[in-house]
């Protein structure tokens, strides 16, 4: 057991809201890999990182969240958790309730629900509740729920979730020595651009980097309230994870852009695609979501916004597997051939062999 990573409240507990009194519900999260990609490094001239929150025990960065905001309600005597969700959220919270032994409750507002997410939340033993509304309407229920039952809720608007997923700053800075110059990451509810903000403020405070990264936030095109400067009523994306209107942490993410020289932009759908197609080609599955930060990078790089030999993190918020239509959308039929190695070798153009 000597070298497994022990989960992001016991790798920076001292940096975490928690006492010895609080039980740490824990995955063991966190600790994701950090991969330099040579590709994008020689296309744009940078140092380019990839930290892959795909590899997280759910499959995306909402777990450095959750074990924080789960272990704090299990202190605080909750029975039950509740988050308005049809996403990564609700797959996080149903395993980490489970883990915890409190009862999930996932209230689904009307609307498409990615499968892989969906049968997470369900394998965790969620119950689920299909609410007759749209998404604010949800929340309403679940914040009310929260409010006058013995249940905590765990959407983005729960604080300590925040104080989790700034670790993920933590880990970026441990692993280079230093702070990125420059820190990309998809914005949604915008509550991950605030935190990372959290987390390099902190070790700037603190002496353990002398200099912070410019933080770049990145937008759907189709669902860009903060770029347009208004909310959005009926944002459009193929990015689920990132079709908001309205971002909750909206006021922190302006912040962490205009604090740190860095600025929240908008990426097409179609830059996001292909984006994603880049990140597949050097080994990594991430959600179309996830490929935000990338298409966010090309797109700074090609306007000639990055230094050059800048070390550059762009961060996959999540796993490519929760929404795999994606992937084979539009791939070729395999190729049919006789069960014989030298049919498949002339196909595969591979010569006539030993
Ligand atoms: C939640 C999520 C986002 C958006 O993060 P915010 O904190 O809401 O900005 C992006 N990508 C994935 C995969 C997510 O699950």
């Amino acid at each position: 057991m000597a070298h497994q990573w022990r989960g992001i409240i016991e790798e920076y507990r001292d940096r975490l809201p928690v006492t010895d009194a609080t039980p740490v519900v824990t995955l063991r999260e966190g600790g994701t890999p950090l991969v330099r990609s040579e590709r994008l490094s020689a296309e744009t001239g940078c140092e380019v990182w990839l930290k892959f929150e795909g590899a997280n025990p759910t499959g995306s960065f909402k777990d450095r969240g959750m074990t924080l905001a789960i272990s704090k309600a299990l202190e605080e005597g909750s029975r039950a958790v509740v988050c308005a969700s049809t996403g990564n959220t609700s797959a996080s919270a149903a395993a980490y309730a489970a883990k915890a032994g409190l009862t999930p409750v996932v209230l689904l507002p009307a609307g498409k629900v990615a499968l892989g997410k969906l049968a997470q939340a369900l394998v965790h033993g969620a119950h689920l509740v299909q609410v007759e509304g749209n998404f604010d309407e949800a929340l309403g229920v679940a914040r009310v729920l929260s409010e006058r039952y013995p249940v905590t809720l765990v959407n983005s608007v729960n604080p300590f979730r925040l104080e989790g997923q700034k670790t993920l700053a933590f880990e970026v800075c441990d692993a280079l020595g230093r702070a990125p110059d420059y820190h990309l990451v998809p914005v949604g509810n915008a509550g991950n651009i605030s935190s990372h903000w959290m987390g390099y403020r902190e070790y700037l405070r603190d002496g353990v980097i002398a200099e912070p990264p410019r933080l770049f936030g990145f937008q759907a095109a189709g669902a860009a309230p903060i770029v347009r400067g208004a909310p959005v009523a009926h944002p459009q994306t193929i990015a689920t994870a990132i079709r908001i209107g309205n971002p909750a942490s909206w006021e922190k993410a302006v912040a962490a852009a205009t604090e740190s020289e860095g600025a929240i932009l908008a990426v097409t759908d179609r830059e996001i695609l292909s984006a994603y197609r880049r990140v597949a080609a050097d080994g990594l599955f991430a959600e179309l979501a996830s490929a935000a930060s990338v298409a966010g990078l090309l797109q700074l790089s090609a306007a000639g916004r990055l230094d050059p030999g800048a070390t550059v993190v762009c961060v996959l918020t999540g796993h490519g597997l929760k929404e795999p239509d994606w992937a084979i959308a539009g791939a070729a039929e395999p190729q049919v051939l006789p069960a014989d190695a030298a049919a498949v070798a002339a196909a595969l153009g591979l010569g006539d062999g030993a």
